[in-house]
């Protein structure tokens, strides 16, 4: 396994990224020996509870020259032309939370009602052993999803979910984000650089797991997944849009980058507005856990598109193939540091 550092030591949480600012003015290419000297990853919870992660040795990069090439293209065209792409469960958040499996954003929701938390249970039972089938064709398979989705969200209206079951929900779940999640969309929103975040799952639900876990929102940020409408009271009912399932969610990035009206002449909405503001950025930073994550650019003719894959569990099976999918590979549930330093090579910000 060839294993390359990747990895700057990092310092307490308040001042890492001007630590950053001030330390890494010229892009310094991944094959560099003298940006990968340190071999561990010194950093802050959020809690003030020192952790230490050795990123040098769970980072695998195989084409280190192809990955250079792609940062300096980037790099050159300038902050403008760039923007992230994000898978959210087991990408931007943790894949065990305090040495067990972390939860997802689809298995958190609790709607206060438990025959219809049951109901939902039972579907899931049925539909997501034939998800992983690999007897049934794609196009029976995208079927069935349509059906576990539709059936789901039928349920979550007929059961009552309310905005504060979705509260308490996110409250009592054990997901966490990747320690350096925040100074990444941190970094992003000074630099006015969209984060789009994909998932087959509730808009609603992952917008207050940011609110709650990361204890703020980012105006760069967007969800693009499952849209609930509530009523006055606070009550769901009915869904906006598309139904985003997990065989189709990424043919939404074609939806973001593509406004359906514009080449015919016809007035543009603000939300299209923000898709022709999108597709003009045509350098990417694509970050997931699964290999199917990779389409998630598709549709958006990109330029450049540097890919970080995070290999959570079955190294040694998965690995191979995530190797030659992704240009990064981050191993063990690493944390967000390497792409947070990336993205500062890529976009310095001057000292004052
Ligand atoms: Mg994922």
């Amino acid at each position: 396994m060839r294993v390359i550092s990747f990895c700057t030591r990092f310092h307490a949480p308040t001042n890492r990224l001007s630590l950053f600012r001030r330390s890494h003015h010229k892009l310094i290419p991944p094959s560099s020996s003298s940006c990968f000297r340190n071999n561990n990853c010194s950093v802050m919870s959020g809690h003030n509870k020192m952790e230490q992660f050795d990123l040098s040795s769970n980072t695998v990069i195989d084409h280190p020259p192809a990955l250079t090439d792609k940062i300096t293209l980037t790099r050159d065209a300038g902050p403008s032309k760039f923007q992230v792409i994000a898978d959210f469960d087991g990408t931007l958040t943790r894949y065990r939370v305090n040495g067990i499996r972390g939860q997802s954003s689809h298995g958190i929701l609790q709607q206060g009602n438990a025959d219809y938390d049951a109901k939902r249970e039972a579907l899931y039972e049925h539909y997501h052993p034939l998800e992983f089938s690999p007897l049934i064709p794609l196009h029976d398979k995208t079927k069935l999803m349509e059906q576990w989705w539709s059936k789901t969200h039928d349920l979550l209206i007929e059961g009552g979910l309310t905005c504060d079951a979705i509260k308490e929900s996110v409250a009592s779940s054990s997901i966490a984000f990747r320690d350096g999640v925040v100074e990444l969309f941190e970094f992003l929103e000074e630099k006015d650089i969209p984060v789009l975040i994909f998932s087959a799952g509730l808009a609603d639900v992952i917008e207050e797991v940011l609110r709650q876990k990361l204890h703020r929102t980012f105006k760069n940020v967007k969800i693009v997944s499952n849209r609930m409408v509530f009523d006055n009271d606070g009550r769901l009912v009915s869904f906006k849009g598309k139904l985003i399932h997990v065989l189709n969610k990424n043919e939404h990035a074609l939806d973001m980058a593509a406004p359906l009206h514009d080449n015919l002449g016809i007035d543009i909405g603000v939300e299209d507005e923000e898709n022709a503001y999108v597709k003009q950025r045509t350098n990417v930073l694509l970050l997931g856990d699964h290999l199917g994550d990779l389409r998630m650019s598709d549709g958006l003719n990109y330029e450049s598109r540097v890919s970080i894959g995070f290999l959570n569990d079955n190294v040694e099976k998965s690995l191979e193939s995530y190797r030659e999918a992704f240009d990064i590979v981050y191993l063990n549930d690493a944390p967000m540091w390497g792409a947070l330093e990336l993205v500062s090579q890529l976009f310095p910000t001057e000292a004052s």
